[in-house]
Parts: structure tokens; sequence; C-alpha cells
């Protein structure tokens, strides 16, 4: 790993090594193969993994984790299959508009899709409908190993909390803090966002726990959270 030359970048560096530490390494993405990456990035808006992973689950059972079935099957019986997962009409309606997009551009293979380094794979994920940023660049980065970084609510609830940027800046600035300041490096990328997500779950919550929390040291002076 490259070391970042701002400020900025020690800092992001420093609030990583303080959370591999009191964490461990997160092993994301749990799937079998790059497609169920996919599935399940698409599945896991708004619910919890668990969920997802029962979705997923029954997928398998019924043979159904393969763009082909999936095109195949009526969204009705899709829809029921992935119940679990929370939103189910609208995720097996997404399911569909991916896979359908991977079997007109691609063949319906995943390594076709990501071969070469086109960076305007990016912008194709987001003209799919109900693909946003944050899924997008799940795939990108975990289906991938495209060197890009993930935003979601608990990253920008703990770099706000820090002061390292200001509210309701838009998903791309927050991206652009991180991939100008760190390395680019897609393992790097991939173990700060899981364990962005482990301190969000364990302690920075709605209602903040920072004084057991591995970044307390990090809390401006003046935060109204320091204790
Ligand atoms: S819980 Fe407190 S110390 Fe921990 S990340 Fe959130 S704001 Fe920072």
């Amino acid at each position: 790993m490259g070391m970042p030359q701002t400020a900025t970048g020690h800092r992001l560096l420093s609030l990583y090594r303080h959370l591999f530490r009191h964490f461990g390494p997160q092993r994301w993405w749990p799937a079998r193969s790059r497609f169920e990456v996919i599935i399940g990035a698409i599945l896991t808006q708004n619910t919890a993994w668990t969920n997802v992973e029962r979705a997923i689950a029954a997928m398998r059972g019924a043979q159904l984790l393969n763009p082909r079935k999936i095109d195949a099957v009526p969204q009705e019986q899709l829809a029921r299959l992935i119940r679990p997962a929370g939103y189910y009409n609208m995720k097996a309606e997404r399911l569909k508009h991916f896979t359908r997009f991977l079997l007109t551009r691609y063949g319906g293979s995943v390594q076709r899709m990501f071969r070469g380094k086109r960076p305007g794979l990016r912008e194709e994920l987001l003209e799919i409908s109900g693909i946003g940023e944050e899924t997008a660049d799940s795939i990108l980065l975990y289906a991938g190993g495209r060197p890009i970084f993930i935003v979601d609510a608990y990253t920008r609830r703990v770099l706000e909390r820090h002061g390292l940027i200001a509210t309701n800046i838009p998903y791309g600035e927050i991206q652009r803090l991180f991939m100008t300041h760190l390395p680019t490096d897609p393992a790097l990328f991939n173990e700060y966002h899981a364990l962005l997500v482990a301190v969000g779950k364990t302690y920075c919550r709605r209602t903040p726990r920072c004084d057991d929390c591995p970044l307390l040291y990090d809390l401006p002076r003046g935060s109204p959270l320091l204790p």
C-alpha cells in the first residue's frame, strides 16, 4: 500500500487502521460467484444481509442463480422467492432489468461485462432502472475488483460527525475524498467500506456510542460528541 501524501490521506488511513485493529478483516463480499455478488448488491438495498442470504438461498434452491433463468422466470414467481429480502416486487423487477441488460449487452456473461477497463461501465450500470450509485459501485468493486470507493449512509455519518465533510454533500464528493487521498487499491477500498459498515452498526448509530468506539481519538476538538 503506497503512502498518502496529504493530511486528509493520513487521517483517513489512520481511521482505517484503527477500525481494522478493532474489528479485524470483514471478508466481504460473501458470495459463491461474481454473479451472486451482483444479485446480493441489488437485494441488499434497504435490508439486513441475513435477509439477503435467505433470499439468495431460495433462488439457489430454485436453480435461479443464472441470468437466463432469471430472465425466463415470471416476475411474480421471482418476487415470491425473494420475499425475505423485503421490497420483493421492486427487487424482482430490478433483478430482471439487470439480467436483461447483461444478456443484451454481454451475452449473459459477467466476465465479458468486466473485460478490459472500460470506464463507461459505471454509466451503463447507472442507466439500469433501480441501480443507484451505491449499488453500481458495489458491483464494480466487489464483483469486478475495480478500485472504486462505495459511499453509504454509515460512511456519510462517520465523516460528518468527525468534521471531514459538510452535511448533505453529494455522493460523488464523498467518494472523491477517499479516492483522491487514499492509494488506488481495490483491496483497501473493499476492507475500508466493510469496516465503516461495522463501526456504523456497532457504535456510530443514530445515537452514537463514542465512549467505546475505536474512532473516539479522532473526534475533533469541540465536538459535541466528546465525552
Ligand atoms: S461513534 Fe463516535 S467516535 Fe465512533 S465513529 Fe461515530 S462519532 Fe466517531
